[in-house]
């Protein structure tokens, strides 16, 4: 009784603040409209930034492999969990990521965690960029490692940091492809470059930019022409599927295969959603119209929302954040798009810094022009009724 005591007098300072969140039922597929809590509403918030969720190709290989290999995996990969399908997506992503090699784990966040708890050891420095996914951040904390934040994609502070950090055993740089909150894409050019300099490892979480950025999807290094020491990725966004990989070289799989704890004692992820996912990357190796497509509609709603003049952050990216500022005036433009039949959730603090709360609107490949037509014509309104664009 006491506990609940507690927890109540914080979920009031947490509904006071503004903050409080509550969960939303999808009650059908994952296409651009969908019922939620039974309500009609186009969705601008998803990940499934090429549409692949529930494309058919992908749903036949998932059935098909759940028919030969059941429902569950059964077992951590270094016992009874490891299949032919493991073995066949991990080879597909090295190729697709043009590294030598890859390891599943059972999310974008367990690997995270388990890179930067493992390969960092007590006596190196990890440098990470203010504005990292909460993944690596708790990997972090997790690693006997220091760490130092760097500003938001500034060289100059990345630099200086590396100076002061210089008698540290290893230094570790780490950062988002492109920022889940922000869109901004990671100058990973640049920070290679400097990373060179100062024998520093590039760690890069893909998790936004893979199947979606560089020529053929492959991802920040794609777009940069880079390669940097370790990249993560999720296979839950553009992919369609949900998983989280590592793409490297051979001794650095080994290493982790040996020494991540998010990989050694957590079960393998199901056969099928392996095969789902090699089917979505075979899909992307074949075609880049749905990625053509996709920059089509961000381009359309970014130019949109700039010339009815609101403050729009990012890079070319499907992460669009309008920056409403005030927590409650965010849940407020949120809660009116959402009776017009708009999901765009506000995001606020503490996932973004206070002043900036938010809304992530999310573009997908899978749009088309009447549905965002609609959603601009939506931000038009709303936005003249609260006085936020002249
Ligand atoms: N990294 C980033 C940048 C992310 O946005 C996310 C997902 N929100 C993750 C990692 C975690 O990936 P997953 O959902 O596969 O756990």
């Amino acid at each position: 009784m006491v506990l609940d005591e507690w927890l109540g007098q914080r979920m009031d300072e947490t509904k006071e603040a503004g903050l409080y969140r509550r969960l939303r039922t999808m009650n059908t597929a994952p296409l651009p409209e969908r019922l939620i809590d039974g309500q009609r509403q186009i969705v601008f918030s998803s990940n499934n930034y090429l549409g692949l969720a529930n494309d058919q190709r992908l749903v036949d290989a998932a059935k098909k492999a759940m028919d030969e290999f059941g429902v569950g995996s059964s077992g951590s990969r270094l016992t009874t969990g490891h299949t032919d399908w493991h073995q066949k997506l991990e080879k597909k992503i090295a190729r697709f990521k043009q590294m030598e090699a890859a390891l599943l784990f059972s999310s974008g966040f367990l690997a995270n965690v388990g890179v930067l708890s493992s390969l960092p050891e007590a006596g190196d420095v990890i440098l990470s960029d203010q504005f990292n996914h909460a993944s690596i951040i708790d990997g972090c904390r997790l690693s006997k490692a220091k760490t130092v934040v760097y500003k938001h994609i500034d060289m100059n502070d990345l630099e200086g940091k590396l100076r002061q950090t210089i008698s540290y055993r290893r230094r570790f740089i780490v950062t988002d492809g492109v920022f889940s909150m922000d869109g901004t894409i990671a100058p990973l050019d640049k920070i290679i470059h400097i990373a060179k300099q100062y024998d520093a490892c590039v760690i890069v979480d893909d998790a936004h930019a893979t199947g979606v950025l560089g020529e053929n999807g492959r991802g920040t290094s794609e777009y940069f022409g880079v390669y940097p020491d370790v990249v993560i990725g999720t296979l839950s966004k553009a992919v369609g599927t949900e998983g989280g990989f590592v793409a490297g070289s051979k001794v650095l799989i080994d290493f982790l295969l040996n020494h991540a704890r998010t990989f050694i004692f957590q079960t393998a992820m199901p056969p099928s959603i392996c095969a789902a996912s090699y089917a979505a990357l075979e899909r992307m190796e074949e075609s880049t119209e749905k990625r053509q497509r996709l920059f089509s509609n961000i381009k359309k709603v970014k130019n949109g929302l700039v010339e009815m003049g609101y403050m729009v952050k990012g890079d070319q990216t499907p992460i669009i954040p309008v920056i409403i500022g005030d927590p409650r005036e965010a849940v407020m433009f949120a809660e009116k798009l959402q009776a017009n039949g708009i999901y765009a959730p506000a995001i606020r603090p503490p996932t973004v810094p206070n002043g900036e709360s938010r809304i992530r609107l999310t573009v997908t490949s899978a749009h088309d022009s009447k549905e965002i037509d609609y959603l601009l014509e939506c931000f038009h309104f709303i936005g003249k009724e609260l006085n936020m664009i002249g």
